[in-house]
């Protein structure tokens, strides 16, 4: 066999990761952070793990974590409900990133990567009494993650996971083995991604992502109770569609609705915002992406980097600010 050289080359938008994690709460070298083939979680996907997006502002010279507090807030809920330990509060979390950052000297736009994981050994399977982990990782992101001129996406034939089967509000580590398989459904099918229905056959969300979709005046988007993990992003489009008084319910959707739905989104950390133009071959309004769905694009990626002054609370600086 021939030693493959020690070249990395990025693989789509993201950059090689940041050498310096944090493990436990003390920053160290990646090579000091592996984790055994033992690991519980290894075999088993037990953990839970969020991701949050730091934006680079270079007219500010500053690096603005976004909506850092509601994400380790939902990891706490998802370590709750998974009956897993996360020794540090919300506020300690979120020093421990920037510190991190700032320790990396990342300035350039960033992914941040809390994993809370089972490292303890593998038998047998349970959830009590497994030694878990708690790390933090950046990877740079020096790309776009979705096409912003829009997806044609298709339903999957894999169904979302019920909340009776593994918990949908958590972002658990296993639960993506379904959202893999259907995003390479998608790919094969020749499609840019793939909407779940719940195991009932109503409209859930995308592969990594949440769906919002316009008929008429009137924007809806599933509820908490559709297996939907509760993105962060689709709270902050909530919050700027209420802020511009255009009407949203959260209800169940039907997949038919999709079809002659005139605006449909999805949103998530990874993307913002991005436009769906097709669904299951069936374009979606005038095939064009909506006016509403570029506005909100544009509003959330000027917030996160404090280039429009609405929400300051859902960025936090993670450098000194001049004269502080
Ligand atoms: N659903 C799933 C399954 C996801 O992985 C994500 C990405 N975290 C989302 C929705 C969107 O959530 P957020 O806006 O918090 O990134």
């Amino acid at each position: 066999m021939t030693a493959s050289a020690a070249v990395r080359v990025p693989a789509g938008p993201f950059g090689p990761p940041c050498e310096l994690v944090n493990v436990d709460g003390r920053i160290v070298g990646s090579d000091a952070a592996r984790v055994s083939v033992h690991a519980h979680v290894l075999s088993y996907g037990t953990g839970t793990f969020e991701g949050i997006r730091a934006w680079w502002n270079a007219d500010h010279g500053q690096l603005y974590l976004s909506a850092a507090p509601a994400h380790y807030e939902r990891l706490h809920r998802s370590a709750q409900i998974l009956g897993l330990s996360l020794p540090f509060a919300v506020d300690e979390l979120v020093a421990m990133t920037v510190d991190l950052l700032r320790a990396n000297d990342v300035r350039t736009d960033a992914y941040v990567r809390p994993l809370l994981v089972q490292t303890g050994d593998v038998l047998p399977v349970r959830m009590h009494d497994v030694a878990a982990r708690l790390s933090i990782a950046i990877t740079p992101i020096v790309g776009d993650y979705a096409d912003p001129a829009g997806l044609r996406v298709m339903v999957s034939t894999w169904r979302r996971q019920a909340d009776t089967a593994i918990p949908a509000r958590a972002k658990v580590v296993g639960s993506y083995v379904g959202p893999s398989l259907a995003k390479t459904e998608a790919a094969r099918a020749g499609y840019d991604d793939a909407l779940l229905l719940t195991a009932d056959g109503y409209v859930a969300e995308a592969t990594t992502s949440n769906v919002f979709v316009r008929i008429g005046d009137t924007w809806h988007t599933p509820p908490g109770t559709d297996d939907i993990l509760e993105g962060i992003t689709r709270a902050e489009v909530m919050a700027l569609l209420d802020e511009t008084r255009i009407p949203l319910q959260q209800r169940r959707i039907h997949r038919s609705e999709l079809y002659t739905a005139d605006e449909i989104l999805l949103c998530g950390t990874a993307s913002t915002v991005v436009p769906v133009v097709s669904v299951d071959g069936r374009a979606v309004g005038d095939g064009q992406p909506g006016k509403t769905t570029a506005e909100l694009r544009d509003a959330l990626r000027a917030i996160a980097r404090r280039e429009d002054p609405r929400h300051p609370e859902w960025t936090t600086p993670v450098y000194e600010e001049a004269g502080q």
